[in-house]
């Protein structure tokens, strides 16, 4: 069996889906259950049909298309990623995944190969936080580890929730018919890019996923007290944004100190109320990103950010709050779709290296259901979520190639 991926086809379709977008090229802006998330579904659907894939949605939006095996009755394997674009970002995260998964179930068709178990591409709702505030509802959704009644709470910047949005994006069907039964999936493989650069740094063009990140969010509200910048004297005050500036840096430390390269912390969104130049801050709000391999270590940094809130509430005599907005344990990938994917490697002679997913992906939750692993390939100075985010065609089609290779192992 040769099998054969058409990579300018396959560029062609990215630019392609580039092209639905909110923002002015080569931005991507796509969120979720937009008008234009919409149009690019559409867009998507047509290609998976034209490809003889039986496609249907779920209530939640999640895609599936399927290429029928040979035993009806077998449990399917799986490839797929997302298309929802961050405001300004690219045309690769998530897009690789779904097109290059769409390219290699055609390149297998093309070799003459018939599966004995059903391949089966899927196409996650909202893997971005965007809209919603936390990643990855689809496949949360799919493995059970968010709750229908817990998505139905859930609401947009706008007070949209998400079951009138979705509804109003046609999806019909209860949210509790989401979730997927046990052992639908034999295996689930993630072709992505990198977004790091350790690949590059490397000049290693594939790598292989055997951990995925464990990350955890918080939203920290601190009121203090506000008045005029002049009036009121430094010993009468309380303010909220001094309060935040230590605590970021305790948070900073906390993951610094840590024992561990691997533990990241990063506020990445700091509010400030009234936001007057001659007003004393009485409100901030933070976002705090935590993540690590291990979880107990990843516990310890929102321990400490904890106990860091409590001692400078206490000594500032400001209020602090902090709501746990996610915190998800990380994954093992599954030993035996880390070994088909090295296998389709060096069946063709390409280098590989093995790694640990540090952001992550709609794998994190699939391999609570599904054997899972991820296959990365480099992108440009390890950009992601910009504009100038880049994949070269040839490690594109790479990629898409080692994904065919290990879907037709697993699926035989
Ligand atoms: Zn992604």
């Amino acid at each position: 069996m040769k099998i054969g991926v058409d990579g300018p086809g396959l560029i062609s379709e990215i630019e392609a889906l580039a092209s639905i977008s909110d923002a002015e090229a080569p931005a991507v802006t796509r969120i979720v259950f937009t008008p234009t998330d919409l149009r690019a579904r559409a867009w998507l659907k047509v290609r998976c049909e034209e490809a003889g894939l039986c496609v249907r949605q779920d209530a939640i939006g999640n895609t599936f298309a399927r290429w029928h095996g040979s035993d009806p009755k077998a449990p399917a394997v799986a490839t797929g990623s997302h298309i929802d674009a961050i405001p300004n970002a690219g045309k690769y995260d998530g897009v690789v995944g779904v097109l290059g998964g769409l390219e290699a179930i055609r390149a297998l068709q093309r070799s003459g190969f018939r599966p004995t178990h059903p391949i089966e591409l899927l196409v996650f709702t909202s893997e971005e936080p965007t809209r919603f505030g936390i990643g990855c509802i689809g496949s949360r959704m799919l493995s059970g580890t968010l709750s229908a009644e817990a998505a139905r709470q859930m609401k947009d910047s706008q007070g949209e929730s998400l079951d009138e949005v979705r509804k109003s994006a046609g999806l019909r069907g209860e949210l509790a018919t989401v979730r997927l039964p046990a052992a639908y999936y034999k295996a689930f493989a993630e072709l992505h890019i990198e977004q790091g650069p350790l690949l590059e740094r490397e000049r290693i063009s594939l790598g292989v996923v055997t951990s995925i990140a464990a990350p955890a969010s918080l939203h920290i509200s601190i009121e203090g007290s506000g008045g005029h910048a002049g009036g009121v004297l430094m010993p009468d005050r309380r303010d909220a944004l001094c309060a935040a500036a230590e605590l970021i840096l305790a948070i900073e430390n906390a993951a610094r100190t840590s024992g561990a390269i691997d533990t990241v912390a990063t506020v990445g969104i700091c509010e400030v109320f009234p936001g007057a130049v001659n007003s004393i801050p009485s409100r901030v709000r933070l976002s705090v990103d935590v993540r690590d391999t291990d979880l107990k270590r990843r516990d310890g940094v929102m321990q400490k950010t904890e106990s860091a809130a409590h001692e400078i509430a206490a000594r500032r005599q400001v209020s602090i709050h902090t709501e746990l907005v996610n915190a998800d344990a990380p994954a093992e990938c599954a030993p035996a779709v880390i070994e088909a994917l090295s296998q389709s490697c060096r069946k063709h002679n390409f280098n590989f290296l093995p790694m640990v997913s540090r952001a992550y992906h709609d794998s994190l939750f699939m391999s609570r259901i599904a054997p899972t692993a991820m296959l990365f390939i480099p992108c440009r100075n390890g950009y992601s979520h910009r504009p100038d985010e880049y994949a070269f065609p040839e490690d594109i089609a790479r990629g898409t190639l080692v994904l065919a290779e290990t879907l037709a192992a697993l699926s035989r």
